[in-house]
């Protein structure tokens, strides 16, 4: 069979494939604590198994429906812009999607040509860099600076002709950095002055620590004409399989992404959008409580595991935001990260993700998910400590 080089240009997700290698050993009886993914592991809220037996049994929760979200669910998503970014949007400024996944997807396809480059920030994503290749365009890499905060002059310097985007992700996976006011006013200064448009991933928005708050991309001047915000459901409420995403942004750069929505795979899930009108609109307090709930006991989480490490001279980045945490591999080992990774797998039982799946020039560190409970991180750190 001849594939296409569209297919053949790109990776299957390094942390997605990684997952599914440490899932089969798993189910062969290996006992493996995973912390290699972006797994929050907290039940499903109540409140939200509350909205899935309201919805269950109710008419038309089968049907097809609008490809963008009906209307209920996106003006619960303009609300929730308001509350939760401090940015006015309307209805038609939303898009409910299958996961952030494909909001980014729609979003870089409704922006890029082949051919146009789209400038991404290291350590990075690995998702953004094969989305953008798969549609011909070509990511041009921009390494973070002090602490992982935003470079603009490096990124500035990164411009060129062919420079379509920018993606900036905050709060960061994989360093748990987090993006100040004066940062990202250069970068909203940086895209009006070069015309560009500015992919501001922010799934992690609800995970800030130390008394801080998220500050977005989405209020910056100029922003709501040139900004893509990613948003979503999935680590916010803990219901990463159930592909609740969304975007942000100008009327016009939505009507484009429904556009390639409503032919790559139509409305997202009607039975959710019902459970997450639900949500939204009726059990609104209770989502505020939970997220205040998960905020602390992720500070918690973080603390555990930025102390743990420290104690056996882990050197790494004590995270402001997001759950994870990028540390470095022991130097006496002289191990590059996926071995290291797969040293600690079958040496200790211990999945983390190798750092070089977020950038070349992270080969000497690798990530380290605080999603897990307290108890599973002072048994992984227990177990590290043993094979170090
Ligand atoms: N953006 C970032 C930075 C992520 O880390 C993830 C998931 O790990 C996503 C987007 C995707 O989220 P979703 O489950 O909503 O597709």
């Amino acid at each position: 069979m001849i594939f296409s080089q569209k297919a053949l240009g790109i990776q299957e997700s390094f942390l997605n494939k990684w997952d599914s290698d440490i899932k089969y050993r798993i189910g062969k009886g290996e006992d493996v604590l995973q912390f290699n993914l972006g797994q929050p592991d907290f039940a499903c809220p109540a409140f939200v198994q509350e909205a899935i037996a309201a919805v269950n049994g109710r008419e038309r929760n089968n049907f097809y429906n609008h490809t963008g979200g009906t209307d209920a669910v996106r003006e619960a998503l303009a609300e929730e812009a308001r509350e939760l970014l401090g940015a006015e949007y309307a209805r038609e400024e939303t898009i409910l999607t299958n996961g952030a996944k494909e909001a980014l997807f729609l979003a870089f396809a409704a922006l890029l040509n082949a051919g146009d480059e789209a400038i991404v920030v290291a350590p990075f994503w690995p998702t953004y860099l094969e989305q953008i290749r798969f549609l011909g365009a070509v990511p041009v890499i921009v390494e973070a600076g002090e602490d992982f905060g935003l470079e603009a002059a490096a990124i500035r310097k990164a411009v060129g002709p062919r420079t379509r985007l920018i993606v900036i992700n905050n709060p960061n996976n994989p360093t748990g950095a987090t993006y100040g006011r004066e940062a990202l006013a250069e970068i909203a200064r940086l895209a009006a002055e070069k015309d560009l448009a500015v992919i501001s991933d922010e799934v992690y928005n609800a995970t800030v620590f130390d008394g801080k708050e998220h500050v977005s991309l989405a209020g910056f001047p100029g922003m709501k004409e040139r900004a893509v915000i990613i948003d979503g459901f999935s680590k916010a409420l803990s219901m990463t399989g159930y592909r609740l995403g969304y975007a942000l942004a100008a009327q016009e750069t939505i009507a484009n992404m429904i556009k390639i929505k409503s032919d790559l795979n139509g409305n997202t899930n009607s039975f959710f959008q019902m459970v997450l009108e639900e949500v939204l609109l009726r059990r609104h307090a209770e989502f505020v409580q939970f997220l205040a709930f998960t905020r602390e006991e992720y500070a918690l989480r973080r603390d555990l595991l930025s102390a743990g490490l420290a104690e056996m001279g882990i050197e790494h980045h004590r995270p402001a935001g997001s759950f994870y945490v990028l540390a470095r591999i022991p130097q006496k080992l002289g191990m590059g990260s996926r071995e290291f990774a797969a040293y600690l797998l079958d040496r200790a039982g211990v999945a983390v993700a190798p750092g070089i799946f977020f950038g070349e020039n992270y080969d000497d560190r690798f990530r380290f998910s605080f999603g897990s409970a307290r108890a599973d991180l002072s048994a992984g750190l227990e177990r590290l400590r043993a094979v170090l």
